[in-house]
């Protein structure tokens, strides 16, 4: 590869991009997009974006259904300089309030459904515009861009420019939005396509979303790297996924994915035939889930670790030993260490502790929260993840714990303080706390224990159903769990490793 002078990330996309003529997206039923047509796509969208204001650095947030024009959208931003901000599509307009003030952005993008909400809310920020763009890949941002010129000229980037602005919740209950620059993307996908060994014969089955670093950072700019081809389907759907095995080479997915693969009866070794690797990350993926799968198919699932703010972390190998129950070792050129989470002395051995990082992939900060940032990283540069896990003796980085209680269901980070916060807004609720279950289809299934006041009534339905209002879908308790109090310790803090004990089997049976 030359020398770069133009570090923006869709500038080595295009000096890697071979031939044309070869296809970047197959769509079952529907027509392929070659490389070519990404060339033309994303200079469309990047012009359409450039007339309604956009220069290099504005933000431009897309809540969009997952649709092929959504990523030319999300190419386009790149092309333009434009900061891309993809929103989950399942926010509550008072989530989407949020985003809106935090990130000002000059052009926000959604279904035709969301219009009149983003647009009341784009209309208090400075030149606003609200475009629409649809799962068929219709409305007016796809309509624009049809009008546009196929030709532009790729924004020019430092190493340091933010490419995306990805919103994680906290443990406050305040989302931050990670700044991810043209560096920390086209790092991790160069180390990622490297080591899982992606080339332009690849062709992967792309079911994930692609509002989160998952599906849009790693399958995409992976593929796109590597000259490969996206199978792109809508949404996860196991049968659809068995059509597309014997054209397909590698999967991305969460370990719900593999859990629900394994309930289809279709799934053993023939079916399998074809495929080079299947991926899992996102949430830690049970070693009975592996084995099932490794017995059924003859493969063993290579599992990989990563989180917003760092992109991808480590990996197992893809020759040798994939261990399950671990997430294998360091991408190249990022440093993992175990720490003492309150000292911050290094720990050697097996010791347990906060899993640290350091390397290219390693977001600049939060978004407007310097305090925020430098809490999180240590003088050294190390990010502290907020996981907690060891190196074991083979050199493979196990994770026990999450620091901050997060919750991971069916691969949605969900915050218990968030929904704590909601529940506590409720009329006749004392007090509450939010815990994460086993279940074996969301991995963890998200539960409520809350002290209320008789004389409220409240039941399991009435709650789910104001909490509604304001918390997406993926994050409403499953179920509700009335009690007296609260468990607390002497320091007055909520015992909820008494309550995880508690309701440990209340998912045995879904
Ligand atoms: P997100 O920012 O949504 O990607 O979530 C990042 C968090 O997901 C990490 O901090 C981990 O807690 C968790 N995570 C990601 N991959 C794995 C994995 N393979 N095993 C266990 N936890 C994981």
């Amino acid at each position: 590869m030359t020398e770069q002078s133009n570090h923006n990330l869709f500038a080595l996309i295009a000096d890697r991009m071979a031939d044309p003529k070869r296809p970047f997206m197959e769509i079952e039923g529907s027509d392929t997009i070659t490389y070519g047509q990404v060339l033309e796509q994303s200079a469309r969208y990047a012009n359409a974006l450039a007339d309604l204001g956009v220069t290099a650095g504005d933000r431009v947030v897309a809540q969009t259904p997952k649709s092929p024009q959504a990523v030319m959208l999300y190419l386009g931003c790149l092309r333009a300089g434009a900061v891309y901000l993809p929103l989950n599509t399942g926010y509550t307009p008072a989530e989407i309030e949020y985003f809106l003030n935090d990130a000002k952005p000059k052009v926000a993008v959604c279904a035709s459904g969301a219009r009149p909400v983003f647009a009341e809310l784009m209309d208090k920020l400075p030149g606003g515009v609200v475009e629409t763009l649809d799962g068929d890949g219709s409305g007016t941002m796809a309509q624009k861009a049809d009008a546009a010129a196929p030709e532009a000229p790729i924004a020019q980037r430092q190493d340091d420019d933010l490419a995306g602005l990805l919103y994680t919740s906290g443990t406050t209950g305040r989302a931050k939005g990670a700044m991810l620059s043209h560096r920390n993307l086209a790092s991790n996908a160069m180390a990622l396509a490297e080591v899982w060994r992606f080339g332009p014969d690849d062709k992967l089955i792309h079911a994930l979303p692609i509002f989160h670093t998952h599906g849009l950072f790693v399958a995409i700019n992976v593929t796109l790297l590597a000259g490969g081809t996206l199978l792109f389907l809508p949404a996860f759907d196991a049968e659809a996924i068995l059509r597309l095995l014997p054209g397909a080479t590698c999967m991305m997915g969460v370990p719900t994915f593999y859990s629900r693969l394994l309930a289809q009866p279709g799934l053993n070794k023939a079916a399998v035939a074809h495929m080079r690797l299947f991926i899992s990350g996102s949430a830690p993926l049970s070693p009975e889930t592996h084995k099932e799968f490794q017995d059924r198919t003859g493969q063993a699932i290579l599992e990989r670790y990563g989180m917003t703010e760092t992109g991808m972390i480590t990996s197992n190998p893809y020759d040798g030993k994939r261990i399950p129950g671990t997430v294998g070792f360091p991408l190249p050129d990022v440093s993992v260490r175990i720490c003492d989470r309150d000292t911050g002395a290094v720990l050697e051995g097996e010791a347990v502790g906060m899993i640290e990082v350091r390397g290219p992939n390693v977001f600049g900060g939060y978004w407007q929260m310097p305090e925020k940032t430098k809490a999180e990283f240590r003088d050294d540069g190390f990010f502290k993840t907020g996981d907690l896990g060891f190196v074991d003796k083979e050199g493979y980085l196990r994770i026990v714990g999450r620091d901050k209680d997060l919750i991971i269901s069916g691969g949605f980070n969900v915050y218990p303080a968030e929904v704590e916060a909601a529940l506590d807004a409720i009329a006749g609720v004392k007090e509450s706390a939010v815990i994460g279950l086993p279940h074996r289809d969301f991995g963890e299934g998200v539960t409520a224990v809350v002290a209320a006041d008789p004389a409220a009534a409240l039941n399991e339905a009435a709650i789910r159903d104001q909490l509604g209002h304001d918390l997406a879908r993926y994050k409403l308790p499953k179920r509700v769990m009335f009690v007296e109090a609260l468990p607390r310790n002497a320091m007055g803090k909520i015992e909820k490793k008494a309550l995880r004990d508690r309701y440990a089997t209340i998912f045995e049976d879904e």
